[in-house]
């Protein structure tokens, strides 16, 4: 394929939008980026906690390195759906393709009728209290502001409700050595582990009078999906991932000194003085692989309940919707009825949050749509490479669009853009 003879656009720069977008450089094609934020790392900036210093900035490293070379233009500050319809882009703008790469950036509801009346009253969500804590100790952060509340109950049962249970208690660790006139930071009490960083300071948890957290989980322990299991897995390995799984949590646990209670499902909230402060769970059963959620019903009072019970999609105008899912028609590369040119990639797809694996999945889409698409179109449908009026036509509306949000150029808008303060 010659230089820039085709074009693409991709919705959402961060691990998935970023890798697409490196696949389809690498081929010659005109590849633009389009990202609601300023920043282009998405949940590794706003889900992973912070104190994966030494992650965070090696994927910042690999997405900088993959949006900012020949072919990639990058439109920050752009929201599809809000500044451009989904629909004018695809059809108006002039892109042979457009690849979906907006992740999962919604949580999934409780399902307890009426709990949205009580969000930000003694009850919150995963995804706005991580981006809370990512970003609180920037200068410039105007978001909602939340508090680390001892007692926190976590409604969940994956690795992000693990983190949830993890802020708890490592930061009134840190708050409570503070007090003592010990300095200790995140990072470090995160590696080392709370006991470990106590047993220095001749410290015990029970000296510090924390409560800590507790998860409630509707499975099994040993159903935690903190390892894989893998499809279609025999008797033997299934019971090897379990005792993984449960040797993990332990660890994880005496760790960080949080709590899980298996067998609970939320039923429904408690309210007093117009303010959710518990939560009743029905408890459950597990036979055979089956979950069975009896009558018996238990009360647990909390000061603060986190929802943690997985992300979706955020719903985007055209896009049709199954439930809480796009309504793909095929699974694989992320088609949509009725948009014959579109395909998805990353989290948006899988469902799984997991830097890795919105890696692989771009890499396999980005690969189905520079080898099998385009070359498809041409061989098939007699795709029309771009000709210079047509690309210079795309060039002149993405400059424009770039002007309008004061981009001038990758390397310096992304140091411009750094929030002061930022770790
Ligand atoms: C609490 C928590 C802990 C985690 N811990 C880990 C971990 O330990 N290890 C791990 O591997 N993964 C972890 N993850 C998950 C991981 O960070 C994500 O799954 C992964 O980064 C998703 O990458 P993505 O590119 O598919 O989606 P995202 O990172 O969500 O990227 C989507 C991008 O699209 C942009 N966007 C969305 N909508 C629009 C729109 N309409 N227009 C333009 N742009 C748009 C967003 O701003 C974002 O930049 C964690 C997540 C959370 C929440």
């Amino acid at each position: 394929m010659d230089a820039e003879q085709h074009s693409i656009a991709i919705i959402g720069g961060a691990t998935a939008g970023a890798e697409a977008a490196d696949i389809f450089a690498s081929q010659g094609i005109l590849t633009v980026v389009f990202e609601q934020n300023a920043r282009p790392y998405g949940k590794v900036e706003d889900g992973l906690p912070r104190w994966h210093v030494g992650l965070r900035a090696k994927e910042y490293r690999t997405i900088d390195r993959k949006l900012s070379q020949e072919h990639v233009h990058f439109v920050p500050r752009t929201a599809i759906g809000r500044d451009i319809g989904l629909r004018e882009l695809v059809e108006d703008w002039g892109f042979q393709s457009v690849v979906l790469a907006n992740g999962a950036w919604n949580d999934r509801p409780l399902p307890v009728e009426g709990s949205d009346a009580w969000v930000g009253k003694g009850l919150l969500y995963q995804n706005p209290y991580i981006l809370w804590f990512n970003h609180r100790h920037e200068a410039g952060y105007d978001g909602p502001k939340y508090e680390v509340v001892d007692g926190t109950i976590i409604v969940g049962g994956g690795l992000a409700s693990i983190d949830m249970a993890k802020i708890v208690t490592l930061e009134l660790t840190l708050e409570r050595l503070a007090e003592r006139g010990i300095e200790s930071d995140l990072e470090e009490l995160e590696i080392k582990g709370i006991p470990k960083v106590l047993t220095a300071h001749d410290l015990t948890w029970e000296d510090l009078g924390i409560e800590g957290s507790t998860i409630y989980y509707r499975r099994r322990l040993e159903d935690m999906p903190l390892m894989t299991l893998p499809p279609g897995a025999d008797e033997k390995t299934a019971a090897k991932v379990e005792k993984g799984r449960r040797n993990m949590l332990a660890k994880s646990m005496s760790k960080y000194m949080f709590q899980v209670v298996p067998l609970h499902s939320p039923r429904s909230l408690i309210i007093d003085d117009d303010r959710c402060v518990g939560v009743v769970f029905a408890r459950t059963s597990m036979e055979g692989g089956r979950l069975t959620v009896t009558d018996e019903t238990v009360e647990v009072r909390a000061p603060l309940v986190i929802s943690s019970i997985g992300s979706i999609p955020r719903p985007l105008e055209g896009v049709p919707m199954k439930g809480e899912l796009y309504d793909y028609t095929d699974w694989d590369v992320g088609t949509l009825p009725d948009y014959p040119t579109l395909f998805s990639c990353g989290n948006v797809v899988t469902g799984k949050g997991n830097i890795v694996e919105s890696r692989k999945h771009a890499k396999r889409v980005g690969r189905h749509v520079s080898d099998e698409y385009f070359r498809l179109a041409q061989d098939v449908r007699d795709l029309e490479p771009m000709g210079p009026e047509e690309r210079e036509a795309l060039l002149k509306r993405i400059q424009e669009r770039q002007a309008r949000v004061g981009y001038s150029g990758y390397a310096s808008w992304i140091e411009a853009s750094k929030p002061p303060g930022f770790v």
